[in-house]
């Protein structure tokens, strides 16, 4: 036991707490640097006073850029070496004098650099020299922006562009290098398509333009290649250009969307939350500090008893206990947590010395998803709590998302909307629902395949994902059947945020086999806070869509 605590402090102190020392024997030496300018000033320090100062001074120089202070080593070490000088020439007050103006001068590039760190300047650099592993986040792309290099092969490009802004992409196209580098700077896309089988010289030029427009994994935008080859060359040749994708050209636009959020999912920071149980102070703050610079959020109690007030008020993603605790033991916390049909599939991770290792993996009923082992590196951490809450969360999506299209499904769709109702009639405010049903479907299955028509439903929903806001809620609610729930809407706005999509939809074309497929649909929409019950709201909305379809279908009715 006492050999597990030492080493679990060794670790901390290297990391975390060693630096707040740091930062404390700093503000102590400040008074010793002030004597040492002074004397300077106002006459000249004797050698016992430099080589007392230089002493103290050598271990700061030593350990500052351990600790994120790179600025105190480099004023340290060139102060240091003017002070060896003097002491070497061990000559008295004339070579200290000589030396005056650029002692003081370094003396004050030092003092000022112990300023800021004891300030706590420059927190992030900092960080970054502890936590070596996480690179500072990258500058935001602007999400939904694509750049596309059309060359050699305008016209598919070009069209590729118009039905990318249907889904309400900002698409610039270049037909050169040059233009596409601009682009590419003054527009911070997300994502760059780039029409393949280039030249050799444009491919010399790309090379040349990502190499300047930073290499920086997460800054640079991701890029996909579109090539009409499909042979191992073509496609080396893409990844030596950085390709994070490569699709053929016969992909249509929903390909290629698949494609860039599957990229940008990939890609995207976790911002879960996550609740750390310790009883460990200096580990606490560690841990916390990992985790915080992962980009996660973090809760951290050191007493079990709050767990439960804390997965009550707020959402967790994920709790990670110490398995040694003196009043209530990680098992017994979670064993008490999953007491709770609630929070049987919340992730637990249990942090344990080498020790009970065996306690644990003996104890496999007690639903724990995973442990770490002490000492525990910041990267390890990070890897494991972010791989399990991410697992966790697009588990628990599942259950409640259609498969095909990703949408909820009606079930679940049925459950927010109850809500949602009972929502309106108590406070009542602007909130809309509706429901839109696919035109004359079974003739398009009928005419080009029952797969074509899966592609336009799948098109559909999105189009409604994508053009509608993050807050909306959108369900499958039949087979070629769509819900909506627009919150805090007006229904004006609602009603006319349907219409918008009713024509971008219409106006949107799929390739089947060389054949162009156009579609349309009607709809419902109904305020909710108008019905005393779910089921009447359903209805009216129902009502509206069969009226629309009447009216001659590829229109929008309000329920009244
Ligand atoms: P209306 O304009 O009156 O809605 O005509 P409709 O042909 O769309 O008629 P209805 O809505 O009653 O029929 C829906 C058809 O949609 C039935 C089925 O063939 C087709 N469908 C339903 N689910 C799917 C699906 O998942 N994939 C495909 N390809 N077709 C589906
Ligand atoms: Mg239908
Ligand atoms: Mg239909």
């Amino acid at each position: 036991m006492a050999n597990r605590k030492s080493k679990t402090l060794h670790f901390t102190e290297t990391v975390a707490s060693l630096r707040v020392n740091y930062i404390e024997r700093l503000e102590n030496f400040t008074p010793e640097i002030e004597e040492l300018r002074k004397a300077l000033v106002y006459g000249a320090p004797s050698s016992e006073e430099i080589k007392d100062f230089y002493q103290a001074l050598h271990k700061f120089a030593g350990s500052g850029a351990t600790f994120g202070f790179p600025d105190i080593s480099q004023t340290a070490r060139a102060l240091e070496t003017l002070l060896e000088n003097i002491l070497a020439a061990s000559a008295g007050n004339e070579n200290v004098q000589l030396k005056q103006a650029e002692i003081l001068r370094q003396l004050a590039a030092f003092q000022y650099a112990c300023a800021t760190a004891i300030s706590g300047g420059a927190p992030l650099e900092s960080h970054e020299e502890i936590l070596p592993q996480f690179a500072a986040q990258a500058p935001p792309r602007e999400s939904k922006t694509v750049c596309i290099l059309a060359r050699p092969n305008l016209s598919a490009a070009t069209n590729m562009a118009q039905q990318l802004k249907h889904f309400d992409y900002t698409v610039t196209l270049s037909e050169d290098a040059a233009a596409f580098a601009e682009a590419i700077t003054t527009l911070h896309p997300h994502t760059l398509l780039i029409y393949s089988d280039l030249p050799p010289e444009d491919q010399e030029m790309l090379r040349e333009v990502f190499s300047r427009h930073g290499e920086e994994a997460s800054a640079a935008p991701q890029r996909i290649f579109i090539s009409s080859r499909d042979d191992f060359a073509a496609r080396i040749a893409a990844i030596r250009l950085g390709a994070s994708g490569y699709l053929l050209q016969s992909a249509d636009v929903l390909k290629i969307i698949d494609k860039i959020e599957a990229l940008e999912s990939k890609n995207a920071r976790p911002s879960y939350h996550i609740l750390i149980v310790d009883d460990d102070k200096i580990l606490v703050e560690f841990y916390t500090e990992a985790l915080r610079h992962a980009g996660m959020t973090v809760t951290a109690v050191r007493d079990p008893q709050q767990v439960l007030s804390v997965i009550t008020e707020q959402v967790v993603d994920l709790i990670l206990i110490d398995f040694n605790m003196p009043d209530c033991n990680g098992q017994e916390l979670a064993s008490l947590i999953r007491q709770y049909d609630k929070y049987l599939s919340l992730p637990i991770i249990f942090i344990s010395g080498k020790e009970d290792v065996e306690e644990l993996l003996i104890n496999t009923g007690l639903g724990i998803d995973d442990f770490l082992i002490k000492p525990v590196t910041p990267h390890q951490l990070v890897s494991v709590v972010s791989g399990r809450t991410q697992r966790a969360n697009e588990l628990r999506g599942l259950m409640a998302r259609d498969s095909f299209t990703g949408l909820l499904n009606h079930a679940h769709f049925l459950e927010i909307l109850t809500a949602e109702q009972m929502k309106a009639r108590r406070h009542p405010g602007d909130a809309a629902y509706a429901i839109i049903d696919l035109d004359h479907f079974k003739q398009i299955n009928d005419r080009f395949g029952h797969a074509a028509g899966d592609q336009v439903i799948k098109g559909l929903a999105r189009m409604l994902q994508q053009r509608l806001r993050r807050t909306d809620i959108i369900g499958r609610c039949g087979g070629e059947e769509f819900g909506i729930i627009m919150p805090d809407t007006t229904f004006e706005k609602a009603q006319g945020v349907l219409e918008s999509l009713r024509v971008k939809f219409s106006e949107l074309r799929y390739q089947v086999e060389g054949r162009e497929i156009q579609v349309t649909f009607s709809g419902g929409i109904a305020q909710i806070g108008n019905y005393a019950r779910v089921d009447d709201l359903v209805n009216a909305a129902d009502k509206a869509l069969y009226a629309a379809k009447s009216r001659g279908r590829n229109c929008i009715v309000a329920a009244r």
